[in-house]
């Protein structure tokens, strides 16, 4: 047996012992200098948190106009639901950027047309990118325009639908579209969509604006719009929170 040996074990040892309570040390330590994140009360199982802004939900639709901005927003509201009537389509007098929104809705019980017919309305970001609101339960329409679709961009993941008179939840994130100081767009934006809880849309990028759109692309915030296609859809515990996403 070498002399040096148990020296040099005793050594390595010292080294690996010393090594981990540096690391256990640094575990303790923050990784970086972000500060503490706000705390923000969730609300209870079915509310908004205390930090979003509650569109609709509320006492009235005083939240919303009609979306040729000149009237008060002319759906039936009553007892926290919105019910479309055939006024045209309702956009939020607030504009908004990146969000994250979340929709309750309910396609009409009584069944009634069929594909883009049945049950159709929409959730337009900004109001320029539709996030396809269609009653796709059984009632086959093209991919990219069934419920869920960015329409006529992208066609949902899968279909998580539930059936006709149902309420369903859109919950969506938003990232708008990044423009230069010369107004040359540097990225596009995205959307992420759970529908009933189940991913459809997982960071789907825009390729320009849907149809439909109230204005054309560009770096200005816009209005939420929720489209009226004809069909009495109903609307329940909408509400959105600002992202200052940078990215
Ligand atoms: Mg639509």
């Amino acid at each position: 047996m070498k002399t040096g040996a148990p020296t040099k074990n005793a050594l390595l040892l010292l080294a690996a012992v010393a090594s981990v309570a540096v690391l256990s040390l640094a575990a303790l330590q923050p990784q970086s200098a972000a500060p503490l994140p706000p705390v923000v009360d969730p609300g209870a199982p079915g509310k908004a948190p205390a930090d979003a802004i509650v569109l609709i939900g509320g006492a009235d639709l005083s939240a919303w106009q009609n979306a040729d901005g000149k009237a008060p927003a002319g759906w039936i509201y009553k007892d926290g639901v919105a019910t479309v009537n055939s006024t045209g389509s309702i956009m939020t007098r607030e504009s908004f950027g990146d969000v994250q929104l979340h929709v309750e809705f309910a396609t009409p019980e009584k069944v009634e047309g069929h594909g883009q017919e049945r049950g159709n309305s929409g959730v337009y970001l900004m109001g320029r990118y539709e996030v396809q609101v269609l009653d796709s339960f059984n009632n086959e329409t093209y991919p990219d325009g069934q419920c869920g679709a960015v329409y006529k961009q992208h066609p949902p993941l899968v279909n998580a639908c539930r059936g006709p008179g149902q309420w369903q939840t859109y919950d969506i994130v938003f990232h708008a579209p990044r423009f230069d100081a010369a107004g040359k767009k540097t990225a596009p934006g995205d959307v992420t969509v759970l529908h009933n809880g189940v991913l459809i849309q997982d960071h789907s990028e825009f390729s320009g604006v849907t149809g439909g759109n109230l204005t054309p692309e560009s770096a200005d915030p816009g209005p939420i719009m929720l489209q009226d296609h004809g069909n009495p859809m109903r609307f329940r515990n909408v509400w959105v929170r600002k992202l200052g996403v940078s990215r």
